[in-house]
């Protein structure tokens, strides 16, 4: 074992995190893997309370197969980046129907589920089984980075290629969970972005980028792109009840499966030919100020014109019981009508 395993699995004893909702006794690995799934690009404080909820709604890998989509993504609105959702429906129907219900616990077989690659897979089978498997995600890289002061960026595939040949080599053959967990959570508690807590690290001892004071140059930069910039307009469309039209997307492109407004480009003509074709009657009350949504390629400039739209009834849902999966920026939108609605009232 080396320095590094070792020094850590003593560390996890007394700092690890053991008490997190998806770690028990013995491991349930369907919560480690919608935990897994769950913690992809987003922050543990954020997940809790979504993965609570979740197997609340879904206990099983068995019901979340027989869930419907729409049910899977309304549960996850808010965590983004739906492909994961979708991707962890489409597993649940795929365990239910070629593995009767039972997750599987070999490596070959967890990672040609949709949503499962190398790291994930490796994750879900050391914390659940124990398996001596490695993972590699953003923490451990960062870890990594540092502690063997890695040039260059993951996104090139020599420098990707180098870091797991470093993950493997630190990957214990025993005690594997504990060093998984550990890893993580050295890299989410004290090896952190900004201002790594080097004095209370367990591994300062042997890490080069401590030694060299150089701690938050690593991991390195990738070169800057710069992200284009697209627009678009949102109709919020409201009918005499105030009830607001959503309609549901396409299985395909942004916000796939999801609900949201109507929206047209972000031009004075398209504006008024789509609201002629939504509703004759239809006619602009105001606009809220253009708000930015980042995708990874793209940042999308939004503009929501609310619209009154008098006599039509069908596609329009009442905000205050809405209970469909809807992105992000339209979720916003809906609150700020909250907001303009309770201030009307109140003056
Ligand atoms: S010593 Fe500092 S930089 Fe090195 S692994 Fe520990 S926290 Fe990270």
């Amino acid at each position: 074992m080396t320095d590094f395993a070792k020094d850590l699995l003593v560390w996890f004893q007394e700092h690890g995190r053991k008490n997190l909702p998806w770690q028990s006794s013995p491991p349930d690995i369907y919560h480690v893997w919608l935990s897994e799934i769950m913690l992809q690009q987003t922050q543990v404080a954020t997940v809790v309370d979504y993965f609570n909820n979740f197997i609340i709604s879904f206990p099983t890998v068995v019901e979340l197969a027989n869930a419907d989509e729409e049910e899977v993504l309304t549960s996850w609105a808010g965590l983004g980046y739906y492909s994961r959702a979708r991707n962890l429906h489409k597993s649940a129907k795929i365990i239910l129907s070629k593995y009767h219900g039972i997750f599987p616990i070999s490596y070959s077989e967890l990672i040609s589920l949709p949503g499962i690659g190398e790291s994930t897979a490796g994750a879900i089978l050391s914390l659940a089984c124990n398996q001596s498997l490695t993972i590699l995600d953003g923490n451990v890289r960062r870890v990594l980075s540092r502690y063997h002061r890695v040039a260059g960026h993951y996104s090139d595939s020599k420098v990707l290629k180098n870091f797991w040949r470093l993950a493997k080599y630190h990957t214990p053959s025993k005690q594997n969970a504990n060093y998984t967990q550990a890893i993580m959570d050295l890299g989410a508690t004290i090896c952190v972005p900004r201002k790594p807590l080097c004095s209370r690290c367990p591994v300062s001892r042997h890490c080069k980028a401590n030694f060299c004071n150089d701690q938050v140059s690593f991991p390195q930069k990738k070169a800057r792109t710069i992200r284009p910039e697209k627009s678009l307009a949102f109709l919020v469309y409201h009918n005499i009840k105030g009830h607001i039209f959503l309609a549901k997307r396409p299985g395909r492109g942004i916000w796939s499966g999801l609900w949201s407004f109507a929206e047209c480009e972000d031009n004075e003509t398209a504006i008024s030919a789509a609201i002629k074709e939504h509703n004759l009657e239809a006619s602009i009350v105001f606009s809220l100020p253009k708000f930015k949504h980042s995708f990874t390629h793209y940042h999308l400039w939004i503009r929501p014109i609310i619209i009154s739209s008098p006599g039509l009834e069908k596609g329009y849902h009442n905000i205050n019981k809405l209970v469909l999966g809807v992105p992000a920026p339209v979720k916003k939108i809906i609150s700020m009508l909250d907001y303009l609605n309770s201030a009307e009232s109140n003056e």
